[in-house]
């Protein structure tokens, strides 16, 4: 017997009470009762955002969120600069060139953090910007990129600021109004603890201004149409109200724990993840981890795809490799949403044994023991 583990970057697990109720009937989506769940939802996203602006909901995965927040906002021929140091940062350039957006990309290597004063010096040469786009949790990394900064150089811009938040919101500390993010983009199967199928998108009124003043070529992710059905706590055509049942259950979680604790627990286990790693001699592989998921590079004269694979067919861990360029070279280890401390050992326990069985010298318990000596020190 084994138990099925899902420590991936997205999807990741779904708590118990959130599938079940996920099991109940359908109820109709314009009933008095949708309108009460997206009327629950909307203050527990405010909440988890920590946003007072207006919260739209689309039944799209993340990238759905994307491109909603480029295409209501930036014209054909406008431009956007790219905070690009990953594969999801690239999505950023590839949906913008898609719609014939003018894209500066500052490039930065991929697992070191975005550099603010780049940005800083890209803003005044090229002040005719009129977003940023930038990212929360770089998920093919494992890095956290430092947007409480990057909102400040933007905030005293005519650009507005556009953040994927997609692993990064339930994960990381984030504060949408106070780092003055003006587009918030999220997706549901991340820290979450939900399927894929919704996106959600937080809109300052900042952005509302440009959004307001351009006749966006935007049906299905029009975020005018969706504002005017929010009002009534409604969406302009069928939502999957379903997953949005679920999100309630989930957001519950989220509110009952509270936001400051969600983003502590999320900072142990990061920690104590990164400390196993390092304890067993391995490298991680960001240069500032985000706290979702932790990214290590695999060892010389080893394979990934022996790693992931002794992981799952010994243990029923499912884990990532790496994209794009990083494919082969590294293993990223989810560890957001539905995670505790234990969780974590389990992984680092595991991990331990499949090295070993690999051939490569480690001392089992090592990296259970720097674990658990984090969480010791740290308070719970
Ligand atoms: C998962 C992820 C995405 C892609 O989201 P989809 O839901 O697959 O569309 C984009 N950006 C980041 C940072 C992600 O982690």
């Amino acid at each position: 017997m084994k138990k099925p583990r899902l420590m991936t970057p997205g999807p990741a697990p779904v708590p118990e009470d959130v599938l079940l109720e996920m099991a109940r009937p359908i109820i109709h989506h314009r009933s008095a009762e949708a309108k009460q769940v997206i009327t629950d939802c909307a203050a527990g996203l405010k909440y988890t955002f920590q946003t007072q602006n207006d919260v739209l909901i689309l039944t799209a995965s993340g990238t759905g969120a994307l491109e909603a927040a480029l295409v209501n906002t930036v014209a054909r021929g406008q431009k956007v600069i790219v905070l690009n140091a990953g594969w999801f940062a690239q999505r950023w350039q590839k949906i913008a060139q898609a719609y014939g957006i003018e894209v500066v990309s500052l490039d930065f290597e991929w697992g070191q953090a975005v550099e603010p004063a780049q940005l800083e010096a890209a803003l005044k040469q090229y002040p005719d910007t009129v977003m940023v786009c930038a990212t929360l949790s770089e998920t093919s990394t494992g890095t956290g990129h430092p947007i409480e900064e990057i909102g400040k150089i933007v905030a005293r811009t005519n650009a507005v600021l556009a953040v994927d938040g997609i692993s990064g919101i339930g994960a990381m500390e984030c504060r949408t109004d106070s780092w003055g993010i003006d587009l918030l983009c999220v997706g549901s199967q991340k820290a979450l603890m939900l399927p894929p199928g919704l996106g959600f998108i937080a809109v300052s009124p900042k952005a509302w201004a440009k959004i307001d003043a351009f006749d966006a070529p935007a049906y299905y992710f029009n975020l005018k149409a969706a504002r005017k059905k929010m009002v009534d706590f409604d969406t302009p055509y069928t939502p999957a109200h379903t997953l949005l049942m679920g999100l309630r259950v989930a957001l519950r979680r989220i509110q009952d724990e509270g936001i400051e604790q969600v983003w502590d627990r999320h900072r142990r286990m990061s920690e104590a993840c990164q400390a196993g790693i390092q304890a067993l001699g391995l490298e991680l592989f960001s240069a500032r981890p985000a706290e979702g998921l932790t990214a290590f590079r695999v060892p010389e004269g080893f394979k990934e795809g022996d790693i992931r694979g002794k992981l799952s067919d010994r243990f029923g861990i499912t884990t990532v490799g790496g994209q794009d360029k990083l494919k082969g070279k590294i293993v990223r280890i989810g560890h957001m949403g539905y995670f505790d401390e234990l969780d974590v050992v389990a992984g680092l326990a595991a991990l331990e044994m499949v090295l070993c069985d690999l051939g490569y010298k480690v001392v089992p318990g090592i990296a259970v023991t720097a674990a658990q000596k984090v969480l010791l020190s740290a308070k719970a």
